[in-house]
């Protein structure tokens, strides 16, 4: 069911290209729901298997488990279909390298891998991440450059995150009471992008279902609710949007994926409550 090959059918096709299990989810989760809910295939190509995650318990395959995981979150998300290049992770700065590590792969190796499945699909869109692999790990800078790398007809778009609007997020924080020292300034500085045309996408009436999807990666989730360090809550409000920078246009097809039709909003984030400063 989500190993089917090529496509048969009119319908457009959009491929996002990941580093691990998750990422596919918390960076593009809402618009695989919403190219999904509009009658386009989706790919998902994941170069790791996630290996330098936390372990879901003692003696377990964590790469077996979280390829596992993958398969269920893609489920939810409405892709056809996953492919896994075969990589290892590279796991966080100062981890020793594992032999296949994405982050030493040959780039044109790396290329040649997902270059197949993008023969087999001729995708309408191709998603990866923006030129910082949205927060500096080693496996989303490889997963930039494949993006990069790859030849295809259609759109590229890199998926981001507005570092003005999460500036805009702390500053809003700090005057619902957040103390400072959660959320120092500077630590978002090196998140995403600051650019003027980054394209908005609201999750919207998507985001139950983007939220079911990240904690299919059960294993993973607690640390995804800390994630770079940012206080609890920022995480979620963060999923309610994706932002993305476009590096080459596509057709209406594409354009239609990221207009806002009539909102739908069904958003169940809410800003945490911060307790008074005594
Ligand atoms: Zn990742």
């Amino acid at each position: 069911m989500l190993q089917q090959r090529g496509h048969t059918s009119a319908a457009p096709t959009l491929v996002t290209l990941h580093a691990h299990p998750d990422d596919e989810a918390i960076y593009t989760g809402g618009l695989l729901l919403r190219a999904a809910t509009l009658g386009w295939r989706c790919v998902v190509v994941v170069a790791t298997s996630g290996e330098g995650g936390r372990s879901p318990r003692a003696a377990v395959d964590i790469g077996a488990h979280r390829r596992a995981e993958t398969y269920a979150a893609a489920k939810i998300l409405g892709v056809a279909r996953v492919e896994f290049l075969g990589y290892r992770d590279s796991g966080m700065a100062g981890d020793v390298l594992p032999p296949g590590a994405l982050a030493v792969a040959e780039p044109a190796e790396v290329v040649a891998r997902a270059q197949a499945v993008l023969d087999d699909e001729d995708p309408d869109l191709v998603v990866s991440y923006d030129l910082g692999g949205v927060y500096g790990h080693p496996d989303h800078l490889a997963v930039h450059r494949l993006g990069r790398g790859l030849s295809f007809a259609g759109a590229l778009y890199e998926a981001t995150i507005n570092r003005v609007e999460l500036a805009v997020l702390r500053e809003r924080w700090l005057g619902r009471g957040m103390p400072e020292a959660a959320w120092p300034a500077g630590l978002a500085d090196t998140l995403g992008m600051d650019h003027p045309g980054l394209v908005r996408m609201e999750v919207d009436r998507h985001f139950a279902r983007k939220q079911s999807a990240i904690t299919a990666h059960g294993s993973q989730v607690v640390e995804a609710d800390s994630f770079m360090g940012l206080p609890p809550g920022v995480f979620h409000q963060l999923l309610a949007t994706e932002w993305y920078y476009r590096v080459r246009c596509g057709g209406p097809a594409v354009a239609g994926l990221f207009e806002d039709g009539p909102a739908g909003r069904d958003r169940t984030v809410a800003a945490p409550t911060w307790p008074s400063p005594s």
